[in-house]
């Protein structure tokens, strides 16, 4: 039997694949001309307040899409929550332009299932097809080469309980229109604000420029978080804690407490650990947003043998 075979849900080659391409090349080549265009021509407009204050609702919005919805919801299961909410997070998770929500979840349940090992979707050790990878290229296909090989994950096999609820589909089906709207709401809120050349800022700050930083955020964890930074506990990959991550991506950055604890709703287990995505999701419990957090206790959690491998991607067999 193939090693492609061994590895359960992974599609090789075929149409998935050449969507999989197309899709992402659309995702990432959008707002990264936005940006391009913002950094070189579009910064001569100026920044106002509005262009602030509209930045960092979206920023914020897109965020704990991304954190507290795509990840933490929608894949992890980590907490409960009503019809409410479930909206607001996906409405969120279509902001990062990060693809559905389905495959983001297949994508990322497959990514534990095979964590550093051969089938891992985005490891810096190997491909997804197995070939062992430098440091190097490992650390470039880990953070968004591996968005362009022809690999795709099953979602009738790791996301089922997806498949199976109507509002999720929705999302899914009219992705492109709720995609949209990460750029098409700022721009009104801008235009509205301050008329066409607050719109403009808008789009280009509040729009490209913020899904391009989510874009980096997001790709970092699986590439500096799987390379370079603090391993408190064993999980038998190369996941690890970056600080400065976790300030910037709602405690994300704390990859290595979650992959040592996937289903925990809170990452900081230590002290002096910043999570303010679970910080954010204690007050939300207090106020019946959302229930039934999931938190891992510290005597669950076995520390990492060796925090001395800070930095290190090899050894994963
Ligand atoms: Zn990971
Ligand atoms: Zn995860």
């Amino acid at each position: 039997m193939s090693t492609e075979l061994a590895i359960r849900g992974m599609i090789c080659g075929g149409r998935p694949g050449i969507r999989k391409r197309i899709e992402n090349a659309l995702l990432i080549g959008i707002p990264t001309a936005g940006t391009l265009y913002a950094l070189t021509a579009g910064y001569r407009l100026g920044i106002t307040i509005t262009t602030v204050v509209v930045f960092v609702v979206f920023y914020l919005w897109a965020g704990l899409g991304l954190s507290l919805g795509l990840h933490r919801y929608f894949t992890h299961r980590s907490f409960q929550c009503g019809r409410g909410m479930v909206i607001w997070l996906a409405l969120g998770a279509c902001f990062t332009w990060q693809g559905t929500i389905l495959r983001w979840v297949a994508d990322h349940r497959r990514h534990h299932r095979y964590h550093d090992h051969r089938g891992d979707v985005h490891s810096p050790v190997y491909t997804a097809r197995g070939r062992r990878l430098t440091r190097l290229r490992g650390f470039l296909h880990a953070h968004f080469a591996w968005m362009f090989d022809d690999t795709t994950t099953d979602p009738a096999v790791y996301a089922p309980d997806l498949l199976r609820n109507r509002l999720i589909l929705h999302f899914v089906t009219f992705y492109p229109l709720y995609a949209s709207l990460s750029l098409v709401l700022p721009t009104a809120v801008g235009y509205v604000v301050g008329g066409a050349t607050e719109g403009l800022r808008c789009l280009l700050w509040a729009g490209f420029v913020r899904i391009t930083l989510i874009h980096h955020g997001t790709w970092a964890i699986n590439s500096v978080c799987h390379s370079f930074g603090r391993q408190d506990f064993a999980s038998g990959d190369q996941s690890r804690n970056v600080w400065f991550l976790s300030l910037l991506l709602f405690g994300e950055g704390l990859h290595n407490n979650h992959h040592a604890a996937p289903y925990s709703a809170c990452l900081d287990f230590l002290p002096g650990q910043s999570d303010w995505g679970g910080w954010i999701l204690r007050r939300f419990d207090r106020l019946g947003l959302v229930a039934d957090l999931k938190t891992a206790a510290l005597s669950e959690l076995t520390p990492s043998p060796d925090k001395s491998q800070a930095g290190c991607n090899v050894g994963v067999e």
